[in-house]
């Protein structure tokens, strides 16, 4: 039981006790908090309850701006964050040892130079950040980070813990590029891989610009009564950005909203269903892979 504990992280005795605070009424708390857990079997939810206790054994969590985390908040994190692993080796999640939780949206100070040399400063606010090779940075006010309810705008499934724990399996091949180590997972191979990323990512900013192009002068594109427009899409149109957050986005949509994803783009939506073993609507993943290699 529990094999791939082994040399991954924490050592036992620690994943014992971490076991034995979590304790019946957290877990019940964490699962009604999150919808997209409900589809989960028995079995599924002891081996991500399983994998909570090894993840926050095995990495810090540590409040910034003065944020008190207790139990239930490091659980509902980690929790969140061990979904995408449920079916994957948790030693995709090694490498580093820090979760930093700020109370809401934080700044990232950024310096870029551009075409004359000249290097502009600015600060850009976050929702949340994944470092290469160092921590994963969440803001707690995030709706869906903290489950809570109504507060979400309600246009695209949204999910900062989801979405900065996917750059991390994409950054394990040492690059953010959309493509994370596909060794061992059946029947994906990296030249199909970025075949159907480039073509569902081409597709989806198509469709973005004709959402756009749909946009009269009149209403405001960075604004609410832009939402009957961008609601169409199946994806937030932050997926537009590049290859990363293309597959940081559609791992949000994938595990918390995955109907809108797989009708608009059901190769994409095999391909990740392939790729992390699971199939939030219900299907097979094996069936999954045999339709993606029809490419
Ligand atoms: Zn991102």
């Amino acid at each position: 039981m529990l094999r791939w504990l082994k040399g991954a992280g924490a050592g036992r005795a620690e994943i014992d006790r971490m076991r034995a605070r979590i304790t019946d009424a957290l877990w019940e708390q964490v699962l009604s908090t999150y919808p997209f857990l409900a589809r989960l079997d028995d079995g599924e939810r002891a081996e991500l309850r399983a994998r909570c206790a090894w993840l926050l054994a095995s990495k810090h969590i540590n409040g910034a701006r003065g944020l008190q985390l207790n139990d239930a908040m490091v659980l509902a994190i980690a929790a969140q964050a061990c979904l995408p692993i449920l079916k994957l080796d948790p030693a995709l999640y090694s490498g580093w040892n820090e979760i930093i939780v700020y109370p809401g949206g934080f700044l990232i100070p950024r310096s870029e130079q551009d075409e004359a040399g000249v290097v502009h400063e600015y600060v850009q606010e976050a929702a949340g950040e994944a470092w290469d090779g160092g921590p994963v940075v969440l803001a707690w006010d995030e709706p869906d980070t903290a489950g809570q309810e109504g507060g979400a705008p309600g246009l695209h499934a949204f999910n900062v813990v989801i979405h900065e724990f996917a750059h991390k399996l994409d950054l394990r091949t040492g690059v953010a590029d959309g493509m994370p180590a596909l060794q061992g997972r059946p029947g994906l191979s990296p030249r199909q891989w970025r075949a159907v990323l480039e073509q569902s990512l081409d597709a989806f900013t198509q469709a973005l610009e004709e959402i756009e192009a749909q946009i009269p002068p009149d209403v405001d594109p960075e604004g609410p009564e832009a939402d009957p427009w961008y609601g169409q899409l199946p994806l937030d149109p932050y997926a537009a950005t590049d290859e990363a957050e293309f597959f940081a986005v559609s791992s949000e949509s994938f595990f918390v909203d995955p109907a809108p994803l797989a009708r608009a783009l059901p190769r994409w939506y095999a391909m990740l269903a392939a790729y992390y073993g699971q199939d939030p609507l219900g299907a097979q993943p094996t069936a999954a892979v045999t339709t993606i290699s029809t490419l």
